[in-house]
């Protein structure tokens, strides 16, 4: 069964090259994002099972993306403050910029 393409990284990973430690970082993306399609993704955790390097930075890369989706909902304004802005906007003839 041949893989899912999904990307420029992802067809670098099919054209031969193989997963060493120089491609890990771009193929973490992929992976976390289940981009991956089984094969690559099976050479990808053989790699990390025998790379405890690329496995840390495995490690911290999920640590990173799931703190940074986090606070990206924090960051979301509360709709008083929402309606506040739309009426804001409003008043001074900017109607058309909102929803
Ligand atoms: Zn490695």
């Amino acid at each position: 069964m041949r893989d899912r393409i999904a990307g420029t990284s992802q067809i670098f990973l099919l054209r031969g090259y193989g997963m060493d430690c120089s491609r890990i970082k771009d193929a973490i993306y992929l992976f976390l994002d289940n981009e991956m399609g089984e094969e690559v993704a099976s050479e990808f955790e053989n790699h990390l099972a025998s790379c405890p390097s690329c496995a840390r930075r495995r490690d911290f890369t999920t640590r990173w993306l799931v703190q940074v989706r986090r606070r990206a909902v924090r960051l979301c304004a509360p709709d008083s403050l929402r309606q506040k802005v739309l009426r804001s906007l409003r008043s001074n003839g900017l109607e058309r910029l909102s929803p």
